[in-house]
C-alpha cells in the first residue's frame, strides 16, 4: 500500500460529515469554521508503542485509545469536541493493522461526532499523535487554576482500574484471574478502551472551580490542580471509588497503590464550592458512570492522603513521569 492509498483508506473508513469542515483531508491544510461566540480549545497527545501501550496491543484498541486520551483532555476543559488531526508513524504499511486502527478510531469518533480533518503519515517506530479541537462558549473553559480552600474534591467513575489491567498484563494469569475472567476483562477494557467523560465535562461548565483528567494518577493529577490553584488538598483514602473487579482481584495494599498512583483511568477529577457540589453531583449521577466526593481543598500546598482516622498515608508510588 502506498502512502496515498493509506491516507485514502483512512479517510473512507473514518468518514464523518460536519458542515464546519470547509476543506478536509486532501488539500495542503484544513479550513475550519469556528462558531463566532465560542473559543477554540486545542490539545495534542502522543501514544508511543512500548510506552503508552504494550507491544502487541490490538490495532483497534490503539485507534480507540489514541482518540480517547485526547478527547479526555477536552472533557477536562469542559469543551465540546469537533475536529481531530492525526500524525501517524508506522514501521510498515500493513492493511489489516490500518483497518483495525481506523475501525477503533472511527467507533469513538462517531460516538462524539468528531471529524478527521487531516494529518501526516511517516515511517518509523509506531507512534500516534493526535491534535483535537473543540469549542467552549467564551470564558467557560474549566481550568486547573480555580480551586479554592473549602471546595469539595470529586471524581467521576472508579479509580485504579486501568493500572490494575496493566498489572494483570505484567503477570502470568493469576489464580484469581483464572477464576474471574470477567473481572480481568473489565480491567483490561479500562486500560485499552478508556471512556472520555465528555458529557460529564460539559456538566462542569459554570459549576466546577477546577478540573483535570486522571492520566498520570490521582495524587499526581490532583497535585497539578493544587499547584495551579495555589492550594492543598486532602484525599480520604476510604472514599476512593473502586470497581468490584479491582476489589476482587487486588488486596488492600495493591489497591491503594493502584488507586492513588495508577494512571490511564481518564476519569475527571474536579473541585466545586460546597454550595454547588450537591447539584453537580445530582447532575453527574444522572449522566451515569458515577461521581464521588473524595476529599477537600485546603490552604497550603500538595496532596495529603488520610486514612479513616485522619492519619496521613504516604502514597506508595508517584504518578508516571517520562523523564523521572
Ligand atoms: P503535504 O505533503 O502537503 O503535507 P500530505 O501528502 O502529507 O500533504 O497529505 C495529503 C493530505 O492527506 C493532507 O490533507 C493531509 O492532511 C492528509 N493526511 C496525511 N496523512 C494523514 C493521516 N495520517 N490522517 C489523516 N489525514 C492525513
Ligand atoms: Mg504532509
Amino acid at each position: 500500500m502506498s502512502e496515498f492509498t493509506l491516507i485514502e483508506r483512512l479517510q473512507t473508513r473514518t468518514a464523518l460529515e460536519r458542515a464546519d469542515v470547509r476543506v478536509g483531508i486532501g488539500d495542503d491544510a484544513a479550513v475550519l469554521a469556528v462558531p463566532g461566540d465560542h473559543e477554540l480549545v486545542v490539545s495534542t497527545d502522543t501514544l508511543v508503542e512500548g510506552v503508552h501501550f504494550p507491544r502487541g496491543t490490538a490495532a483497534f484498541d490503539i485507534g480507540w485509545k489514541a482518540l480517547a486520551v485526547n478527547l479526555s483532555d477536552l472533557a477536562a476543559m469542559a469543551a465540546t469536541p469537533a475536529w481531530v488531526s492525526l500524525a501517524l508513524t508506522l514501521p510498515a504499511c500493513d492493511d489489516a493493522w490500518l483497518d483495525g486502527f481506523a475501525a477503533g478510531f472511527a467507533a469513538l469518533a462517531r460516538e462524539h461526532g468528531v471529524a478527521l480533518i487531516g494529518g501526516d503519515t511517516t515511517r518509523g517506530p509506531l507512534t500516534v499523535t493526535l491534535t483535537v479541537h473543540g469549542f467552549v462558549p467564551q470564558g467557560m473553559a474549566v481550568r486547573r487554576s480555580g480551586a479554592r480552600p473549602g471546595d469539595v474534591a470529586l471524581t467521576t467513575g472508579t479509580l485504579g482500574d486501568a493500572a490494575g489491567g496493566l498489572a494483570l498484563l505484567g503477570t502470568k494469569p493469576s489464580r484469581a484471574g483464572e477464576r474471574h475472567p470477567a473481572w480481568c476483562e473489565e480491567l483490561l477494557a479500562r486500560l485499552n478502551r478508556p471512556t472520555p467523560r465528555i458529557a460529564q465535562g460539559l456538566a462542569l461548565r459554570g459549576l466546577a472551580s477546577a478540573a483535570i483528567d486522571v492520566s498520570d494518577g490521582l495524587v499526581a493529577d490532583l497535585g497539578h490542580v493544587c499547584m495551579a490553584s495555589g492550594v492543598g488538598a486532602e484525599v480520604d483514602l476510604a472514599r476512593l471509588p473502586a470497581s468490584s473487579a479491582l476489589l476482587g482481584l487486588f488486596d488492600e495494599a495493591e489497591r491503594t497503590a493502584l488507586q492513588l498512583g495508577g494512571g490511564d483511568d481518564y476519569e475527571l477529577c474536579f473541585t466545586a464550592a460546597p454550595e454547588v457540589a450537591e447539584g453537580l453531583i445530582a447532575e453527574l449521577a444522572r449522566l451515569g458512570g458515577g461521581v464521588t466526593r473524595i476529599g477537600r481543598i485546603v490552604e497550603g500546598r500538595g496532596v495529603r492522603v488520610l486514612d479513616v482516622d485522619g492519619r496521613e498515608v504516604v502514597p506508595p508510588r508517584r504518578g508516571y513521569e517520562h523523564f523521572a
